[in-house]
Parts: C-alpha cells; structure tokens; sequence
C-alpha cells in the first residue's frame, strides 16, 4: 500500500516525539508499504513564528510574513527525516517548492493549484521515506506560500490525491473526531465513521481537528481520511463517502467557534439593490461575510445583521460607515457592532429526514436562559450566534440534550 501520515505540531513537539513519529514510520515501511510522511511545525513554533512578525508591525506584509512562519516545517521535516535515519531507515525531505506543490498568490491562506509530485514518487521508487513539509507551497513566481492555520492537514491529504495514496492517516493529539471537542467536554465520544459532507460542516463550524480544505479535498478525489492518535495504535475516525447506516444518527456532532463578529445596519431602506450595494465593498474589500439575517422593520425600513471574521470587523465597519451615508443619506451611527459572540452548531446527515432538530435545540438553549440572537441552518446543520460567555454552556448543553455522551444504539429519538 501506499500511505501518507501527517504528523501535528504536538506529535513532533519535541525530539522524543519525533522518534516516536519516527519508530512509526519505520515500523509502516518495513511492514512493505511506501510511506510519505507530512510534518507540522513542532507545536507552539506558528504562534511564535507570527508573534515575532507582529512585533515590529501590527499588519506586517503578508508575503514576508510567509518566509517567516514556513519555516517552522522546515526545521520539522529536516529533524525528521534525521530522525528516521537514526532508527534505522531511509529518508529525504522535501520543502513546499521541492515537491513541488504550487499555489496561487494568496499569502498566508494560498490554495494548491497542481502538484508536481514526481520528486516526491522517485523517493519513494528509491525505497525511501519521503518527509515532507507541510502548512508551505510556492506560487508561479517562486515566493513562499502558506495554506492558513491547520494547513498541514491539506498538504497531507494533496499528497494522498496526488501520489494516489491508499490511505492519508492524520496523527494528532486526540484518537480521532469527538461528538465535540474531547478536551472541553470530557463525555464526548469518539465517532468511529463520519461522511466527508458532515466533517466539512464540523470542521468548517470550529472543529479545528481537520483543516476545512482537507476534507474538500478528501471529498473531491476520494482519499479515506483516517484520525488518529500519534500516541498510540488504536483505532481512530475514518472519513468516507456517506453510508446508509449514518443516516439513523440523527445529531453526530456539536461546535462552537468564537472567532467571528456581529455587525448590524440599521434602518436601511426597504428598497431592491440595497443589500447589494452594501455587500459590493466589503466583497471587494475581500471581507467574507457569513451569516445574514434581514428583518423588515415597520416603517418602511429594515435592519440587515451579519457576522464576518472578527478579524475584518474592523475594516468591515469602516467599509460600511464610508457607504452608509451615500445609500440612506445620514451617517455611521446607524450601524453597531458586537465582538462578544459565539456561533454554537449541531451537525448531521440523518437532519435530512428528521423533523425537529431545530425545536429541539432552540428548547435546549432556552433551558439554560441562553438567548438566541441569530439562525442559520443548511440541510444537515443548524447554527444559533449566542453571546460568547455562554458557549461553553450552551455547548454542554446541546450535547448532552442530544444523548452524544450515549453509544449511538442509545440515544432516544428526538
Ligand atoms: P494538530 O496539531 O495535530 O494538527 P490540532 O490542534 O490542529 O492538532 O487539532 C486537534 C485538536 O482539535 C484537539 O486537541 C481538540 O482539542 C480539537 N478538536 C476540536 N473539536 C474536535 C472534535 N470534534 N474532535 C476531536 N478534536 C477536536
Ligand atoms: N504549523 C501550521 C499551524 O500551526 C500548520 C499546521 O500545523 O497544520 O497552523
Ligand atoms: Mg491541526
């Protein structure tokens, strides 16, 4: 077989972990399989890498700041493939632009564009492991590129669609994908088998156990996905096309991310083009806007309210007090903002047959005196932004209202 195993930043976190990532490696090539092994950078490196960046600018260029923080998985792919050799096998690293995996120009959250992967196939034909870095590729004028946060998880499952890998093993620092984050809620279970479709909507609602544009990928050029733990040999969550069985669970999962902001306009004109005219720039200015809700109010006006990435909340109001004026003739003080959310999602396949997933989780909330300030939903997930201090309880809350912390043969209906 051939098989890819992607190692994260606290399976290489030191020297004594690379070994054992090492031992790994080894033990899967000397059992007859190629191997191709992907690393992160040794954890807490990223965060550091960027935090020395931000000392001299609060905004500092997105190019260099890429040269920067690649450099994590540089050190990683170099110790590991030395490490390899001192457990007896054959190893050769590759950097982003050696393997050669090509991106756009999009710094810090570059999207592969193709992958030129024979170096990498010549290693393996060579009978050696081929470490390779993760998180970094290169664009078509030669500069370095970084996937976003969590991009070793891409690279690992590109170089299983590229090599045609039968498996891409992802090793982390839990045994697999939870109902719900393992180390906030110690009764979440381990999900033995999950549809790539319900992975995207976790990881995309803040499971942060799978980079989204890994399970893209997965999906697209159906590479099985196997979560595991790096710290042992059990077995963890396999990624696959949906099966029938997966439709009787009705909630599989539940997230919370805490990393977007809430915006609101106020009295805008109940007029056609206006929502269009408001998101034009903030589309342009290249803010991503997430959940919208619009109301109309009873004046012959109407109040607009979305959430974009806390991150751009700044600049998104900035865009909008600029344009306001010129669509409803008067200033800035319509529009407010509120940074203290949370967005908390339940998830699952089984939502396209089952009625009253919704009623069910709007009761749980209200239980706990949560207040539900926004709705969206799609056929296999419902999203309510509450206020941030609640999340852990309303997180909590869901999850044992819906029996997660149960076998799935034991939860009762809804
Ligand atoms: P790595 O460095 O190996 O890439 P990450 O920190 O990126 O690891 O991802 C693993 C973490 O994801 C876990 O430690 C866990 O806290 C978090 N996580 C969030 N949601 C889930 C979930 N549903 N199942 C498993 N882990 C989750
Ligand atoms: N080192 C990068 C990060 O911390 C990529 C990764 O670990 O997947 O985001
Ligand atoms: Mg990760």
């Amino acid at each position: 077989m051939l098989i890819v195993q992607k190692f994260g930043g606290t399976s290489v976190g030191s020297i004594d972990r690379m070994r054992n990532v090492a031992a790994r490696c080894v033990a899967t090539a000397r059992e007859g399989h190629q191997v191709a092994v992907v690393v992160s950078a040794m954890s807490g490196e990223t965060n550091r890498l960027l935090e020395l960046t931000r000392q001299l600018q609060d905004d500092p260029n997105d190019r260099e700041v890429d040269v920067i923080v690649s450099t994590g998985e540089q050190v990683s792919v170099g110790l590991v493939a030395l490490a390899i050799r001192a457990a007896g096998g054959k190893a050769r690293s590759f950097l982003g632009h050696q393997c050669k995996i090509v991106t756009d120009s999009a710094f810090s959250r570059a999207r592969i564009v193709s992958i030129e992967s024979q170096p990498i196939k010549d290693a393996l034909a060579a009978g050696e492991i081929a470490v390779i870095a993760g998180f970094q590729g290169v664009d078509d004028k030669g500069s370095i590129t970084t996937l976003g946060r969590g991009g070793s998880d891409t690279t690992g499952v590109a170089i299983a669609a590229a090599l045609k890998a039968d498996v891409c093993e992802i090793y982390t620092d839990v045994d697999g994908v939870y109902t719900t984050d393992p180390n906030v809620v110690p009764t979440a279970r381990k999900i033995e088998r999950i549809s790539y479709e319900e992975m995207l909507e976790l990881a995309s609602l803040g499971a942060k156990v799978l980079q989204i544009r890994s399970v893209e990928l997965g999906m697209k050029y159906g590479v099985p996905i196997h979560v595991r733990s790096s710290f042992s040999n059990a077995q963890g969550t396999w990624v696959v096309p949906e099966e029938t069985a997966m439709e009787n669970v009705v909630v599989s999962g539940v997230t919370v991310a805490k990393d977007e902001a809430k915006i609101t306009c106020k009295d805008l004109p109940d007029t056609s083009g206006v929502a269009g005219k408001l998101f034009a720039p903030l589309a342009d200015g290249g803010i991503s806007v997430d959940m919208i809700v619009q109301n109309q109010a009873s004046h012959g006006t109407t109040d607009l309210t979305f959430t974009v990435p806390r991150g751009d909340r700044k600049r998104a109001v900035e865009i909008l007090c600029a344009r306001v004026p010129e669509l409803v003739g008067t200033g800035g003080e319509r529009i407010t903002f509120d940074d203290e959310i949370a967005k908390v999602s339940v998830v699952g396949v089984g939502m396209r047959s089952h009625a009253g997933v919704a009623k069910k989780m709007f009761q749980l909330l209200a239980g706990e005196n949560i207040n539900i300030q926004l709705i969206s939903t799609s056929e296999i997930k419902i999203s309510c932004v509450i206020a941030r201090k609640y999340a852990e309880l309303a997180v909590g809350a869901l999850h044992e209202g819906f029996g997660l912390s149960l076998p799935p043969g034991e939860r009762t209906g809804l």
